[in-house]
């Protein structure tokens, strides 16, 4: 059976499936006749609960560190807290089923862990609640769905996969990702982007249709997805995937190259990444530095609010690691689709619209100015820039700018140092932005468009939405003339630039569009690079000012991409 889906991450992937549905647990009242025989129950589904943490916990520390694997600890002390197991124990002996006491027992903690006003107790509300939920699986014998540990190689299949399912899963053994929905801007996509793992998302009931074990293969360059494949389909896609291996293999190759054109034109390329653990993946691809932190990974996987010392430790971290290259940290952008578990947010009608990204951080401006300072501190240990999310005018950047000078001059009363001179800039993924990018210029050091949002609120088109992504088009011409309008606002400043980080600096139906517009950086997935240097290697800067100029006079997108399809056919490039 072959089912096509949205190409979200290139790659071929064959392998047993896993179908991560989390399950249901049927728990109903019973009468108990043998109390000893309950406690019994209880008791051995606790010791399996504590032996399968101890196992987590041992290799979460092998594969994540101390510090990644303590929650795991923490957990395991839960089953040894006299309060938690002592009223679970008391309900049994007084003829409740092990179930109903561990159930209601974890539910009443839980909503009290919750209703206080700490945020490190009312993080710890998440965490009884899992405990509860392990020891029910074992009352019940169902096993827990969990990715975090898989012994061969697996391809995921699931509804959707929050951020916490792609940062704990074991690498070393997903193959591939297929989901029933999501788009090419969704988080689950940028994550398969940036971890090289072939996907295809948007698939409808791929979930319904696919059991445990199947053999599947997943074609993430053209977003097919074949379930029980015949020898000959094996065959077929085994070979695809050698092809596709090999041309990566050749791609390596440029890693050293500048992302330079024919007669010396040079840009930047540049990775995105949302956490410390991505930027080694960008260095090896050949990327200059990072033109997009999203730091807001950080405050998704903690279950409290990240301090000062902890932001401080993930920045340096990074900018550490490149040492001749920038690291463009763009402050938090919560809202929207993401949310912070500890941080209750009043529920909006329409939330990418709503109070996201700096709009909130304006609100909260103890939150951010905990993260400014944190980025300050690191900017004295490499080169660092600021960039602010969801600016919509150039009043935005004057607030926000105030608010980096007032943690500046705090720094300076505590004698702690950061770079006097960093450079601070906006990403330009609001319309109003865009058409006005000649007054904003005026305060902002760079600009990095982000085309995610761009596209869907110049295109009103939901990014997250399946049902309306055949109308979400980057090469659009309405995009195309909103970037070059940004563009030519930084390009006749030697002290200004323009770059893209959005998932369209990847799109090699793009590049060459866009380097004859005289974007100055590509900022992209780190598994996007090695392509879309070959391809600006392939040009003079005039051939590509020429396609530009062609791009920007076509009136449908479905021109511009016979037209880049035909010009990649006479370079010889192949597209992944
Ligand atoms: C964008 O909107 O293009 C962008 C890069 O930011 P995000 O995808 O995190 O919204
Ligand atoms: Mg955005």
């Amino acid at each position: 059976m072959k089912k096509t889906g949205i190409n979200a991450s290139p790659g071929i992937a064959i392998a047993k499936a896993f179908v991560y549905v989390k399950k249901e647990l049927n728990i109903s009242e019973r009468t108990i006749d043998d109390i000893a025989a309950e406690e019994r129950r209880f008791n051995d589904a606790v010791e399996q609960s504590r032996a399968q943490l101890a196992a987590i916990y041992d290799r979460a520390v092998a594969e994540l560190g101390a510090e990644e694997a303590a929650i795991f600890e923490a957990h395991a002390m839960f089953l040894d807290d006299p309060e938690f197991v002592g009223a679970i124990e008391n309900d049994i002996a007084g003829g409740t089923s092990a179930e109903i006491a561990t159930q209601k027992t974890t539910d009443m903690f839980s909503a009290m862990f919750d209703a206080m006003d700490d945020p490190y107790f009312k993080g710890r509300a998440a965490d009884i609640k899992d405990v509860g939920t392990r020891i029910l699986h074992n009352l019940l014998g169902v096993p827990m769905v969990d990715i975090s540990h898989l012994d061969e190689d697996t391809i995921i299949l699931a509804e959707d996969l929050a951020p916490s399912d792609t940062a704990t899963m074991d690498k070393a053994h997903v193959k591939g990702f297929a989901t029933d929905i999501g788009s090419r801007t969704s988080h689950t996509a940028i994550m398969a982007r940036s971890l090289e793992i072939p996907a295809v998302l948007g698939l409808d009931d791929i979930t319904a249709t696919v059991k445990d074990g199947d053999t599947i293969i997943v074609d993430g360059s053209e977003g097919v997805v074949i379930v029980d494949p015949t020898e000959d389909e094996i065959a077929v896609y085994k070979a695809k995937k050698e092809a596709y291996d090999a041309y990566r293999a050749e791609l390596a190759e440029l890693k050293d190259q500048p992302a330079e054109t024919i007669d010396g034109h040079r840009v930047e390329i540049v990775g995105n990444i949302g956490s410390p653990a991505d930027a080694p993946g960008v260095l090896e691809n050949g990327g200059e530095g990072i033109g997009l932190y999203r730091t807001e990974f950080l405050y998704m996987n903690a279950d409290v609010m990240p301090d000062e010392e902890k932001q401080f430790a993930a920045y340096k971290s990074v900018i550490e690691a490149f040492e001749d290259g920038a690291v463009i940290i763009r402050t938090l952008d919560i809202g929207g689709d993401k949310k912070l578990p500890y941080l209750p947010l009043e529920e909006e009608m329409n939330p990418f619209l709503g109070l996201r990204a700096v709009r909130l951080c304006f609100q909260k401006e103890d939150l951010f100015k905990t993260q400014l300072r944190a980025i300050l501190r690191a900017s004295a240990f490499g080169k660092a820039r600021i960039m602010f999310p969801m600016i919509g005018n150039v009043d935005e950047v004057k607030q926000a700018k105030a608010l980096v000078r007032a943690c500046m001059a705090e720094l300076d009363a505590e004698g702690k140092a950061y770079d006097k001179n960093i450079d601070i800039g906006v990403m330009i993924e609001i319309p109003s932005a865009a058409v006005t990018a000649d007054i904003i210029v005026e305060e902002a050091a760079f600009f990095s468009i982000g085309t995610n949002d761009l596209c869907q609120y110049t295109l009103a088109v939901d990014r997250m939405n399946q049902n309306v992504s055949y109308l979400y088009d980057p090469l659009h011409p309405a995009i195309l003339r909103l970037i070059k309008n940004v563009i030519d606002a930084t390009a006749a400043r030697d002290d200004r630039f323009t770059g893209m980080c959005g998932e369209m600096a990847g799109d090699p139906y793009a590049a060459l569009i866009l380097l004859g517009m005289g974007l100055d950086e590509f900022s992209m997935s780190a598994s996007s690079i090695p392509q879309i240097k070959k391809i600006i290697r392939s040009v003079t800067f005039g051939e590509a000012k020429a396609i530009a100029d062609d791009a920007l006079s076509m009136k449908s997108s479905a021109d511009i991409r016979s037209m880049i399809t035909a010009k990649m056919a006479e370079k010889g490039i192949k597209l992944l």
